[in-house]
């Protein structure tokens, strides 16, 4: 579970990002944090695995102020899927998700075997390992984003408009795949849009989003649709 805690976050020049935003997260639900740019989702999410840090107020997980752990040590426990997938154009798309278990002291024939499971996990055909990301469709790459973000098996996964950049057909194809890898995987998942059909259709919870905070939170989808 991850809970905000009157949590504020000014930057330094001024801007009130998020103002005194209290939100509980449950584990093993997709929550969407949907609401118009600008009003402190990305701020939000980026609070939780440290990129940012709140200027008063508090995140938990599980109970736990994550300013008490390492970020680096947090971060393991935590999947980062963003817009462009941000992944390294000069590694072949199995070493991109490689890298990760690589980096946890995986020997390198292991971490490369577990990065195919991932590609297949995610709905990649094999062969497209050897490419590199630059040969690799736009939804293909985010497909290939979220399969590094998996590669740690962390619990909880972040997810900031990943599929926002893709046209509306493969958008759906990959929302279709992310419902049906939840069935599987069940991750604490949050997941910020701006797109509030996506959110009836992803989210099991829901916070509404405006300026600095959030205007409601509804439990089921078809609640928002009955607004
Ligand atoms: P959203 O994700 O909902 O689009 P953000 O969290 O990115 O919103 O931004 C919330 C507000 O904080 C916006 O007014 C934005 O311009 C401002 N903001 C974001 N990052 C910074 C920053 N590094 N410095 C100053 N203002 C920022
Ligand atoms: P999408 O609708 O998912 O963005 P694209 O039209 O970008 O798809 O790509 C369609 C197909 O062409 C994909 O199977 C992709 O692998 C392939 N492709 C795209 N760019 C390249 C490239 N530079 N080299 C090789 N194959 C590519």
């Amino acid at each position: 579970m991850i809970e905000f805690r009157d949590v504020t976050k000014k930057y330094p020049d001024g801007t009130v990002a998020v103002d005194e935003l209290n939100l509980t997260v449950e584990a093993g639900t997709i929550t969407v944090f949907v609401g118009p740019s600008g009003c402190g989702k990305t701020t939000s999410l980026r609070m939780v695995n440290r990129m940012i840090d709140p200027s008063a107020g508090e995140v938990l997980i599980d109970g736990e102020d994550v300013r008490k752990s390492d970020p680096a040590l947090l971060r393991r426990g935590i999947g980062y899927v963003i817009q462009q997938a941000g992944l390294f154009p000069h590694r072949t798309v199995l070493d991109n998700v490689a890298t990760v278990p690589l980096l946890s002291g995986w020997t390198k024939a292991k971490a490369r075997t577990r990065a195919a499971e991932l590609l297949e996990t995610v709905g990649l055909p094999a062969e497209m390992g050897k490419r590199f990301p630059a040969q690799l469709s736009g939804g293909q790459q985010q497909r290939v984003g979220v399969a590094r973000a998996l590669a740690a098996d962390p619990p909880i996964l972040l997810m900031d408009e990943p599929f926002s950049a893709v046209d509306p057909v493969v958008r759906e194809g990959l929302q279709d795949e992310l419902l049906r890898l939840q069935g599987e995987l069940d991750k604490t998942i949050v997941f910020v849009t701006h797109d509030i059909d996506e959110a009836v259709r992803l989210g099991e919870k829901v916070a509404v989003f405006r300026q600095g905070g959030v205007l409601a939170q509804y439990d089921a989808p078809a609640e928002i649709l009955a607004r």
